[in-house]
């Protein structure tokens, strides 16, 4: 990643700080709270303005938060600013389903009663989480956060990285993180390829309000065209993320909104009564992309920037949080025993405790929407038997339910509550 226009090769100790995070979406943050509260100096650069990261408008978008992923706000001191805007999930039902039919008798249910934890996990909207990381930044010493600036190149040297921004700015320091999503530039820039596809499909995202309660109970209904999310949020809502083949969703999406609210309601059923939508409705195409290495010299790769998965099981963010997890961990104890937290040796030891583990589940997501998105009656008859006998075995039951809540695994302290 060595290029001339990138500003000086570091040969030199003297950075401007330890670690520069590109991107301030949801793990950028997290990742700098979480470092900075182990003791180095962090920036943050993001190319949105300051004005658009803390708007209030709600544009429909929210979280299923896994217990795990709490966890980590908890211990990095974000989740007392959203705990009372976060709604505790506390049934999972997954079905198969068909528009306008009655919901398939085999199904998969959850309550969190199975779980001695406590709920599997809770919904938050997404103005509600950025803007709390904005201000948890804002409030601990040794973050820097740099708004409105687009990084446009990158090199590394024997003692540091620089990056340069779109304004001619240089910044330094020992080790760059690449937070900065699907289409990370940072993992481009360091010559690392992706691997990955399209679905065909797109997610129709929005918020609904509803008539009747929906007693905390996320739905999955498996529809032949793709998956249909309906997740509680505070009060008498829910967020929807609908996925349906690309040309259907392009002409859902240009119905009028009563329209649009007519095809879900179909595809929703009356159990929660009449629908109002509430916020602005939002389209996602949908594909698989896996960095090919999650390092290279000087550089990490974190969340989407690393692996943009499938939504079908609400599991991106919460697998970013894990690497968030990981790579402090990492980054930590390395200062802690005196290494170069830039170099190739410590950044294998996050790499090897994440791709694999996250690759085997972008893949499992892809596989779960395979075998579900479709109409194939052989497929249909050995799904609904799967999910009846999954619901009737306690052992895998369990097994689920862990998987559901992020705690299975080899957990990063941070995801366990606990101080690294
Ligand atoms: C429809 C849908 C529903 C989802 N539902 C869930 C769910 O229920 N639960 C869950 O866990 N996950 C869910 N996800 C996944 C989740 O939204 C993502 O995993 C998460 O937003 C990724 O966060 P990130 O910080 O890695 O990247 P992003 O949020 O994409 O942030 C990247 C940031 O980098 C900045 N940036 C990019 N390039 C540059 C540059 N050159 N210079 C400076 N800044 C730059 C951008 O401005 C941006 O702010 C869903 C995703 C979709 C599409």
């Amino acid at each position: 990643m060595d290029n001339p226009a990138a500003g000086p090769i570091l040969r030199a100790m003297t950075t401007d700080c330890d670690v520069l995070i590109i991107g301030g979406g949801l793990n950028g943050p997290a990742l700098a709270l979480a470092l900075a509260q182990g003791g180095l100096s962090v920036t943050v650069v993001d190319a949105l303005a300051e004005a658009a990261r803390v708007d209030e408008d709600f544009d429909g978008r929210a979280y299923a938060l896994a217990l795990a992923s709490q966890r980590l706000l908890q211990a990095t001191g974000v989740w007392p600013a959203v705990a009372d805007k976060a709604q505790p999930i506390l049934g999972i039902r997954a079905s198969d389903g068909r528009v306008g039919a009655a919901p398939s008798p085999f199904f998969l249910d959850f309550a969190h009663g199975e779980l001695e934890e406590g709920p599997m996990g809770f919904m938050l909207e997404d103005r509600h989480l950025r803007r709390a990381f904005l201000a948890a930044m804002a409030a601990t010493p040794g973050i820097t956060q740099i708004s409105g600036e687009t990084v446009v190149a990158q090199a590394a040297g024997p003692a540091g990285a620089t990056v340069t921004l779109a304004s001619g700015r240089v910044l330094s320091a020992r080790l760059l993180v690449g937070c900065d999503g699907r289409a990370s530039g940072t993992a481009r820039r360091a010559g690392i390829g992706r691997t990955g596809w399209r679905y065909g499909q797109t997610a129709l995202v929005c918020a609904i309000g509803h008539e009747k309660p929906h007693n905390g109970l996320a739905q999955q209904v498996f529809t032949p065209a793709g998956p249909l999310a309906i997740l509680p949020l505070k009060g008498n809502r829910s967020a929807i993320v609908w996925s349906e083949r690309e040309a259907t969703a392009r002409a859902i999406q240009a119905l009028d909104d009563a329209g649009y609210l007519a095809a879900l309601h179909e595809r929703v059923g009356d159990y929660l009564g009449a629908l109002t939508l509430e916020g602005k409705r939002f389209t996602y195409p949908l594909t698989l992309t896996l960095a090919n290495s999650f390092v290279a010299d000087r550089v990490a790769l974190v969340g989407d920037a690393a692996h943009g998965v499938h939504p079908i099981a609400g599991q991106g963010l919460n697998l970013g949080l894990r690497d968030v997890g990981a790579l402090a961990e990492v980054t930590i104890e390395a200062v802690r025993r005196g290494e170069d937290i830039g170099s190739l040796t410590v950044l294998d030891r996050y790499q090897v405790w994440r791709r694999f583990d996250s690759t085997l589940l972008a893949l499992g997501m892809d596989t779960v929407n395979r075998l579900f998105s479709n109409d194939n009656p052989v497929l249909r008859a050995g799904r609904d038997l799967g999910l009846g006998l999954v619901n009737a075995m306690p052992g895998l039951r369990r097994r689920f339910i862990r998987e559901a809540a992020g705690l299975s695994g080899d957990l990063p302290r941070l995801l366990q509550g606990r101080a690294i």
